[in-house]
């Protein structure tokens, strides 16, 4: 991201949470300076120089830039088609990128300063990756407004994935949709690292959702998933994996997964082995909460489909809970643009203290442990000395409510590598991006 922004500033919190669990500090301050983090810590004991902008969030609680593992940009959205499965054949790869810009916007407004786009599927384009790495570098350079965005490119997958049954099954596919055996799994890591994806994303089990397969088939080998995972490893890329089961979570610890997304099904074996190498879990539960479920019923979802998710929900969340309580690293992820609309993406914060999370552990999923896991815990997910200056500052204490954070008018000011990106401080002004949409498409 470009930083032109080198004057020193000083901002000043009512309430610090740095994003590393410690009890928050009451009347801080935050230097920054060419984006980064300068010093941080009770007002008194940091050394403000004369010439430093005054920031004065004395009123606020100011915290990490909030953190998204796991969403879809590109996805066609409930609440924008009256048919989003078919919206996905009937429109451009083009249009979706658009959407798609709209949508880290909103990210960006609702207080989320990295974001890491999961791919789309099209069945007549093995290039899906393109449009997602030209978005992320038009906002990465600053020509349009937007969390740091990180793309997963295309799907690396096998046929008969649960991604390839997210498309009509009869739809004949382009070669190199989809691959088979480790060295064409090998070529697709690569095409993708090569057109610039930021991470590999790869499904070793079934889902629930739009595809019409029963969420415990096995996807891929062994020797598959250790290919897709060395490769990515090869290139410094971490690869994140689609697991449902407990077979494919033990799969993917096998193989070195870097995060183990959705986690509906467990056993006392994989939450061992999980919590053993150390990996992140990302529960995505929004995407099996009532709202998304209410969502799908509202855009002429088969019955079958809201039936799984229905039969889902309660499984998720007993899963949440046994993993939690096991001490297993949590990383927030949505699985938002389907359902529930981005945008609502704290909302995912709230189902974790629902599930027995405290709230500061809450925000550490979406900030300290978020940036962990996908390999950004050197610059971004705390406030810390030398860390970028990706802050958000929120009017009201997100540790007595959690909801707060979902309340965009609550979202005051968000600094983007010590940018001000956000800012609802001064008199109320019309958000273009937050009005409604008049017409479904
Ligand atoms: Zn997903």
């Amino acid at each position: 991201m470009q930083n032109t922004d080198e004057g020193i500033k000083v901002i000043l919190a009512g309430l610090l949470i740095d994003g590393l669990g410690d009890s928050p500090t009451k009347d801080a301050a935050v230097l920054v300076q060419g984006g980064r983090i300068k010093a941080v810590g009770a007002r008194a004991q940091v050394n403000v120089p004369q010439d430093a902008e005054v920031v004065d969030c004395s009123s606020y609680t100011v915290m990490p830039g909030l953190i998204d593992t796991h969403l879809h940009l590109h996805k066609a959205n409930v609440a924008f088609y009256k048919n989003y499965q078919l919206a996905q054949i009937v429109y451009p790869p083009s249009f979706f990128m658009l959407t798609a810009l709209r949508g880290a916007q909103i990210m960006l407004e609702s207080g989320f300063t990295t974001v890491r786009s999961h791919p789309h599927f099209l069945h007549y384009e093995p290039r899906a990756e393109v449009e997602a790495i030209a978005m992320r570098d038009a906002v990465n350079c600053g020509l349009f407004p937007g969390p740091r965005l990180l793309v997963g490119g295309r799907y690396v997958h096998i046929t008969s994935s649960h991604f390839d049954l997210t498309q009509p099954r009869l739809l004949s596919r382009a070669d190199g949709v989809t691959a088979d055996g480790p060295w064409e799994l090998r070529r697709q890591v690569r095409e993708n690292l090569r057109t610039g994806s930021d991470f590999v994303k790869t499904c070793l089990s079934g889902g629930g959702g739009t595809s019409q397969e029963e969420p415990d088939v096995r996807n891929m080998t062994q020797e598959e998933i250790n290919a897709i995972v060395d490769e990515s490893h090869a290139f410094l890329k971490p690869c994140s994996a689609h697991c449902f089961t407990p077979l494919s979570q033990k799969m993917a610890v096998r193989a070195g997964v870097d995060t183990i997304d959705h986690c509906v099904f467990t056993d006392d074996e994989a939450i061992e082995m999980i919590k053993g190498e150390d990996k992140f879990l990302v529960p995505t539960l929004s995407h099996r909460s009532d709202r998304a479920i209410e969502a799908r019923m509202s855009v002429h979802t088969p019955e079958d489909t809201i039936l799984k998710m229905k039969r889902l929900q309660p499984i998720c969340w007993e899963t949440f809970k046994r993993i939690h309580q096991a001490g297993i690293k949590i990383a927030m992820g949505t699985d938002t643009q389907v359902d529930p609309e981005i945008g609502t993406n704290a909302y995912e914060l709230e189902l974790y203290v629902m599930l027995g999370m405290t709230p500061m552990e809450a925000i550490q999923t979406a900030t300290k442990n978020a940036a962990e896991a996908i390999w950004l815990g050197k610059d971004t997910g705390t406030i810390e000395t030398g860390k970028y200056a990706d802050i958000t500052v929120v009017d009201g204490n997100p540790l007595s409510d959690i909801r707060i954070l979902q309340n965009k008018e609550k979202i005051k000011l968000v600094f983007t590598e010590g940018r001000l990106a956000v800012d609802r401080t001064g008199e109320k002004k019309t958000n273009i991006l937050h009005q409604p949409i008049a017409n479904k498409r």
